[in-house]
């Protein structure tokens, strides 16, 4: 099937998605942060391609698994479905420098603020890098989008009421207000 290529709006997960308990595995620790499902459904209907970069050092520290963090990332996108929002893909950095398990002691360039994931995502993805943006809730995130030449979005305060829907929904008509000129493509 001959892909059309798109923009991506890059997500963080913990803070951003999903309210960051810390170390969120388990399906019934899932709490959405007010708006993020309409604001996946909102990106999906603008024609982005919505991809989740998240680190998941919890794996490299032995609290759970990375078939637990892909069996996470399942649930949630069934409860996304249920709200018409869809993620195209997600990538996941389960590396640590400070590893208690050996595979996963390493100082990894996909480990955000390095700007691995989104590098492949750009690399195995139909995206169009001019138009695509990245939303997360730290410096690190920023830095990351920073590396990999897209603007970085800082939404914080997604744990605590602020409505994920509406910042991208700022973010979007930003992106409106200031198209892409074309002339340097
Ligand atoms: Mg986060």
């Amino acid at each position: 099937m001959p892909a059309t290529w798109r923009p991506a709006a890059f997500l963080d997960r913990d803070g951003v998605i999903n309210i960051d308990h810390g170390y969120v595995v388990r399906p019934e620790d899932l709490a959405f942060v007010t708006g993020a499902p309409a604001a996946i459904r909102r990106l999906n209907e603008a024609g982005y391609l919505v991809v989740v970069v998240t680190n998941q050092s919890g794996v490299a520290r032995g609290y759970f698994t990375e078939d637990d963090v892909a069996r996470f990332h399942d649930y949630l996108r069934s409860e996304l479905a249920q709200h018409g929002a869809r993620i195209d893909a997600i990538y996941t950095a389960p590396h640590h420098p400070e590893a208690v398990i050996d595979a996963y002691r390493a100082d990894h360039p996909d480990r955000k603020p390095r700007p691995g994931m989104l590098l492949k995502a750009f690399a195995e993805l139909p995206i169009e890098k001019e138009g695509s943006f990245l939303v997360g809730d730290k410096a690190s995130d920023i830095e990351a989008a920073d590396a990999a030449g897209i603007p970085g979005h800082l939404f914080q305060g997604g744990d605590h009421g602020g409505d994920l829907d509406a910042f991208i929904a700022g973010v979007l008509a930003l992106a409106t207000t200031n198209p892409v000129s074309g002339e340097d493509r």
